[in-house]
């Protein structure tokens, strides 16, 4: 038991009682002097992990995000889950911990402090206030002459009255000081037990929730393992590949890619000559895809549609031009200067580009074939091939047999008896005029009765004809608001 300050002693006033009494204001002040210096450091604890708490809000959000990024495979997904909700959980055990450690330290012991120590300080001002009027009241009575007897007997009462106030005061001093000491050990030792109270609730809810966890852990761990053997596989997988790909391909040379399973004919790199009066060349990624021939200036572009229909256009080695490598592509539109890498490469194209072509016809004739109605007379070479004037009329029949063909295909004139050979058209004999008028690179006229024709040039008549070349040349007519010129128009 802790020594306590006498009361017997303080009435008496003495000597020993002074002596424990400063003793124990000593105690007090240095006692003071560390609750303020345990509450301060709490509170910089408690700040330093609420700002630890904050940064671990931020890494939880952030590793979330991160995590977000994984396949969605549902078992790892749930435990990844359970996971985020764990290490939430876990920081608001730690917000609590936080809060129990500030009521713990810091509250109780302010209130310890704010309660007891002021009224001790103004019980102590009045204990020596009244101390300093008990000296005083005893030198005058120790001064006063002995023949002044009213004057002795007032200083006599006085002293007495003094000596009883200063009594009720120290006592009362005396039982703060007890009081204080008493009440501040219980404090004291109920803070501290709270903390560790605080503590130990803070790693068993940790604990409790991790044991929770455990079988997810076991989950991804299993996972873990199953994706390391993986992952080494696919690793292996992508360098055998790479070393193939290496020894194969990465010779420097230029590639011709057939991509079947885009659709694609043909692509790659090509350098294609403006149109525009500059003639600059740029290299762009060309495809050959259904017929048309596409490509784009960058990977950032959409691609652009170079030639919409293959089978109008024709395709010839550019020899004339001043760089290697060069071919043109040219339909009754426009022409187009291309430049390959190598004569290889350029090779490759025109056959890709003639082979689309020929396709393009044969895809044709195979569609009309299988057309029970009106079946062209004759479609095999042998029927068509020039001949004597005797067959001409063969030549006739089957060109007419086309969709369309048995009228002019510009104007409408019965029974046309020419036709442009690069254009699949049959015209009649005022139009066929007009088309030679155009020059030979834009319609080529022969006789359907008087030239000799060759069976691929019959065979396009057969395949387009005037219907579908006319629905290619001019789909836009009406939306453009042009007349169509009727037999009897003027030329
Ligand atoms: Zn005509």
């Amino acid at each position: 038991m802790d020594s306590l300050l006498d009361f017997e002693e303080c009435i008496k006033d003495s000597p020993e009682f002074r002596l424990t009494l400063d003793q124990f204001e000593a105690d007090v002040s240095s006692l003071e002097t560390h609750l303020d210096k345990v509450m301060k450091l709490c509170g910089k604890m408690v700040e330093a992990g609420q700002a630890y708490n904050s940064a671990n809000k931020l890494f939880l959000s952030s590793l979330a995000e991160l995590l977000s990024y994984q396949k969605k495979e549902t078992v790892v997904m749930s435990c990844l889950n359970q996971f985020q909700q764990g290490l939430q959980e876990m920081l608001s055990f730690h917000t609590m911990l936080l809060d129990q450690t500030q009521r713990a330290i810091v509250q109780q012991l302010s209130s310890l402090c704010s309660q007891f120590l002021p009224q001790l300080v103004d019980t102590r001002k009045e204990f020596v206030r009244i101390g300093e009027d008990l000296e005083t009241a005893a030198a005058k009575n120790a001064q006063v002459s002995r023949h002044k007897a009213a004057d002795a007997e007032r200083a006599s009462h006085l002293l007495l009255a003094t000596r009883k106030c200063y009594q009720h005061f120290a006592l009362d001093y005396c039982l703060q000081l007890n009081t204080f000491k008493t009440q501040q050990k219980m404090d004291v030792l109920n803070s501290v037990f709270s903390f560790v109270h605080a503590q130990f609730t803070f790693f068993h809810q940790g604990f409790d929730l991790l044991r929770d966890l455990e079988p997810s852990m076991k989950t991804l761990g299993a996972q873990l393992s199953q994706l390391s053997a993986d992952c080494a596989t696919k690793r292996k997988e992508l360098e055998n590949r790479h070393l193939l790909v290496q020894q194969r391909d990465a010779s420097g040379e230029p590639m011709v890619n057939s991509c079947p399973s885009n659709g694609a004919v043909i692509q790659g790199y090509l350098f294609k000559r403006s149109r525009r009066k500059s003639k600059t060349w740029k290299r762009c990624w060309f495809t050959i895809r259904d017929h048309q021939l596409i490509y784009k200036k960058s990977h950032k572009e959409d691609a652009a549609v170079l030639f919409e229909d293959l089978r109008l256009c024709a395709v010839k080695p550019a020899d004339h031009m001043d760089r290697r490598f060069c071919f043109e592509l040219l339909s009754v539109q426009k022409c187009c200067v291309l430049q390959a890498d190598s004569e290889q490469l350029k090779q490759a194209w025109l056959s890709a580009l003639q082979g689309s072509i020929d396709l393009a016809y044969r895809e044709r004739s195979d569609a009309q074939l299988t057309q029970p109605k009106d079946p062209p007379p004759v479609l095999s070479a042998g029927d068509a091939s020039p001949g004597p004037p005797s067959q001409r009329p063969a030549v006739l029949a089957v060109a007419l047999g086309g969709p369309g063909n048995q009228r002019c295909c510009d104007c409408g004139q019965e029974e046309p008896r020419w036709a442009s050979v690069n254009l699949g058209v049959t015209v009649c004999i005022e139009c066929s005029g007009i088309h030679r008028s155009l020059g030979v690179h834009l319609s080529k006229i022969r006789s359907l009765t008087l030239d000799s024709w060759e069976a691929e040039q019959l065979k396009l008549l057969c395949v387009l004809g005037n219907d579908v070349v006319n629905g290619i040349y001019e789909a836009r007519c009406s939306e453009e608001g042009r007349v169509k010129p009727g037999s009897d128009s003027p030329r």
